[in-house]
């Protein structure tokens, strides 16, 4: 690295004028992040939750450097390519029920902005007006940008910080039991004709604090959006690809989403790229001879066949290796392992859905003091809120597995005894 200027770069989610520096990170393989000191580190949470074969995937690896000889990159406008052509393809033979219109997109959160705006001129083009806002749950993440943001939980704190600055939408609770369901009830009555549609993460709220729900309060959510003659878009950025041990969390539940977000392991978190998927209603109300009827979208590097190639090397290995089953057999030992935290002073809860394990705090923790001693300990951890969680990648070893359990478990006694 050249001499650094400090300031050059400016980092995510950082209090830039009180941060730490951030480790140096020079190569990755299987599980394991490789810091320029030549330390090596565990990874717990799979880089956000996209290393889903772990990192440097030979398969993945050949895939795209044949693409690159090939064609690294091509204007989507006017022109087509296999990888985009394959990937839509497969992608729509994965995925539920007639969810069958694949558009390309290269992040989470812009796939959720173009959701919502496809739900939202589905009605222009049916010549409805004042379908202008969106249900969304509180506790969700939906991403980062203008719209998305206005989609995630309310009182989080970035979403009050811009408060002014968005769409205001409506919220409930997911409904959890009878009470909550006739809340989500009245309020879709209530505010019928000025949504657009329903949004929710299916079975794990992630970045909101890695809160799970049960199948049937997702199969609740899409039952009532119907009765209102709502859309429902599912979020799956985070739980697509296995991570809850299906491939698709709406499987759980039995659903089909109208609109469904993908991307986070879509490329087993080797290139930017995210998708939005539509189910056959959604995509012919944009059929029309009026060609402002099209869907009013399309980013310079949409379908950039790198990322497709990436991402089909990556359906490949879930169609060839067991990752749902490596997913529950991660799932029995996250549980098995960090059962007896519970216990521990402080300790609210533990919980385990697929290859996710959680272990939330009665208080928000020293998030920096707990990241320092995970690091000391080896493994890559990031704590937030008042949650510490593993996601690590499906193909981890079971000795990597352990270590990552155990550097936990550690951690939390030490805080607890100190
Ligand atoms: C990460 C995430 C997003 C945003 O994705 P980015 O690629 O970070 O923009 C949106 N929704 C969910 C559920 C996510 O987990």
């Amino acid at each position: 690295m050249t001499e650094p200027r400090g300031d050059a770069l400016w980092r995510p989610y950082t209090q830039m004028k009180t941060a730490q520096p951030p480790l140096e990170a020079v190569r990755t393989h299987g599980s394991r992040i490789v810091l320029a000191d030549g330390r090596e580190l565990i990874d717990g949470i799979a880089s956000w939750w996209t290393a889903a074969h772990g990192y440097n995937h030979p398969h993945i690896r050949q895939a795209v450097a044949a693409q690159l000889e090939a064609m690294p990159h091509v204007m989507f406008g006017g022109l087509t390519h296999a990888p985009a052509e394959n990937l839509a393809a497969r992608l729509a033979a994965l995925l539920p029920g007639d969810l069958d219109h694949v558009f390309f997109t290269d992040s989470g959160s812009v796939a959720v902005e173009v959701a919502l705006k496809m739900a939202a001129q589905v009605w222009l083009n049916r010549g409805v007006a004042g379908r202008t806002r969106f249900l969304a749950f509180r506790g969700g993440y939906h991403g980062d940008t203008m719209g998305a943001m206005s989609v995630c939980d309310p009182e989080e704190g970035m979403h009050r910080r811009f408060g002014a600055y968005l769409p205001s939408q409506i919220f409930c609770d997911l409904p959890v039991d009878a009470d909550g369901t006739a809340v989500l009830d009245r309020t879709l009555a209530e505010h019928r004709e000025s949504l657009a549609a329903v949004i929710v993460e299916p079975l794990v709220q992630g970045a909101g604090g890695m809160r799970m729900h049960a199948p049937d309060v997702l199969a609740t959510v899409a039952r009532l959006a119907e009765r209102h003659g709502l859309p429902l878009i599912a979020d799956e950025i985070f739980t697509g690809f296995g991570r809850t041990g299906t491939l698709f969390a709406c499987e759980q539940a039995g659903i089909v989403p109208d609109i469904l977000c993908l991307s986070k392991a879509l490329t087993g978190g080797t290139m930017a790229l995210a998708a939005t998927v539509a189910r056959r209603g959604i995509f012919n109300a944009f059929l029309s001879d009026d060609p402002a009827a099209a869907l009013m979208h399309g980013p310079t590097f949409m379908a950039n066949p790198l990322a497709c190639a990436a991402a089909l090397a990556s359906l490949d290995l879930f169609a060839a290796e067991p990752r749902l089953d490596q997913a529950r057999a991660i799932g029995a030992r996250l549980a098995e392992g960090l059962e007896p935290l519970r216990s521990l002073p402080g300790i609210a809860d533990v919980r385990v859905l697929g290859a996710i394990g959680v272990v939330q705090f009665a208080a928000p923790p020293d998030l920096a003091e707990l990241k320092r001693r995970f690091v000391a300990r080896g493994v890559w951890v990031r704590p937030f809120g008042d949650i510490v969680y593993l996601t690590p990648a499906l193909t981890i070893g079971p000795a990597d597995l352990d270590r990552l359990i155990a550097a936990l478990t550690e951690t939390l006694r030490a805080v607890a005894a100190s």
